[in-house]
């Protein structure tokens, strides 16, 4: 069965990949900061044996390289960086924005990402599937942006479509894909109770998405139902 490795996979869409995955009964590499207190992940480990779970605080990249080299004999066919941050509030915004707090967005929603990738090439080049998938958001679109506001969101967003890009070009010739998703407006902490959607209907178009995936999309920026979206 194949392999999929997703950070962020205690909570809100991590937790849902992983519950999609694992009914599939693919081996689910399940990553989150305390698993101690992943109280829904654990129930759902008790009935799906194939979920693994990693500790790891993708803002520590000595972890990242700890648990790639723990993995080291593995393939994995699909990373999905799935972790992510939004930092912005109103008392952290424009004439008060405080940037230790944008760098950490960025730490999180940009350079983990792009880190995870570096870290578990290795793995992808053993998996079939061979895909980087990173949830990004419609808020990291330069031409959808006409609300302003959200400077370290947005910023951390957009650099990761930048460089998950650039990513997909350079991975090419070693026939590695790179997705990027925005997984809609989504009902989680993060997206909060009066988001559009579900994770379950987004997760799993985004799993449809994936799951029909060719080398030439790869470096696509799409929504969880595959349409195209404005860089
Ligand atoms: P969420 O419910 O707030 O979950 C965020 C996840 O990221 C949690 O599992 C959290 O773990 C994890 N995380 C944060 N910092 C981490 C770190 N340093 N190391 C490891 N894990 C860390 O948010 P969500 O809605 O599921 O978001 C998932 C992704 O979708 C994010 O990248 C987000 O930007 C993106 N997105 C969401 C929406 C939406 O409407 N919900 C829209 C566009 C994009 P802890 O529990 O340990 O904090």
């Amino acid at each position: 069965m194949p392999t999929v490795l997703i950070t962020g996979a205690n909570r809100g869409l991590g937790l849902e990949f992983c519950r999609q995955y694992a009914g599939k009964d693919w081996d689910v590499i399940a990553c989150c900061r305390n698993p101690a207190q992943a109280g829904e992940l654990s129930v759902l480990r008790q009935h799906h044996n194939k979920i693994q779970v990693e500790a790891l605080d993708v803002a520590h990249f000595d972890q990242i390289d700890t648990l790639s080299k723990k993995l080291s004999g593995l393939g994995i066919d699909i990373l999905i960086n799935n972790a992510g941050v939004y930092d912005d509030n109103r008392n952290n915004s424009f004439g008060q924005l405080d940037y230790q707090t944008w760098s950490h967005s960025l730490l999180i929603n940009t350079q983990a990402p792009m880190k995870m990738a570096e870290a578990f090439l290795p793995q992808l080049k053993r998996g079939s599937k061979k895909l980087v998938v990173n949830i990004s958001s419609l808020m990291g679109s330069l031409a959808d942006n006409n609300s302003g506001g959200s400077i370290m969101y947005r910023s951390s967003k957009a650099a990761l479509n930048a460089a998950m890009l650039s990513l997909s070009i350079d991975l090419k010739g070693q026939g590695i894909g790179v997705l990027i998703f925005h997984p809609g407006w989504v009902q989680t902490d993060m997206g909060g109770a009066n988001a559009l959607i579900d994770s379950k209907t987004s997760v799993s178009g985004m799993c449809e998405v994936i799951e029909q995936f060719t080398s030439a999309q790869s470096g696509a920026f799409v929504k969880y139902d595959g349409k195209t979206m404005p860089w």
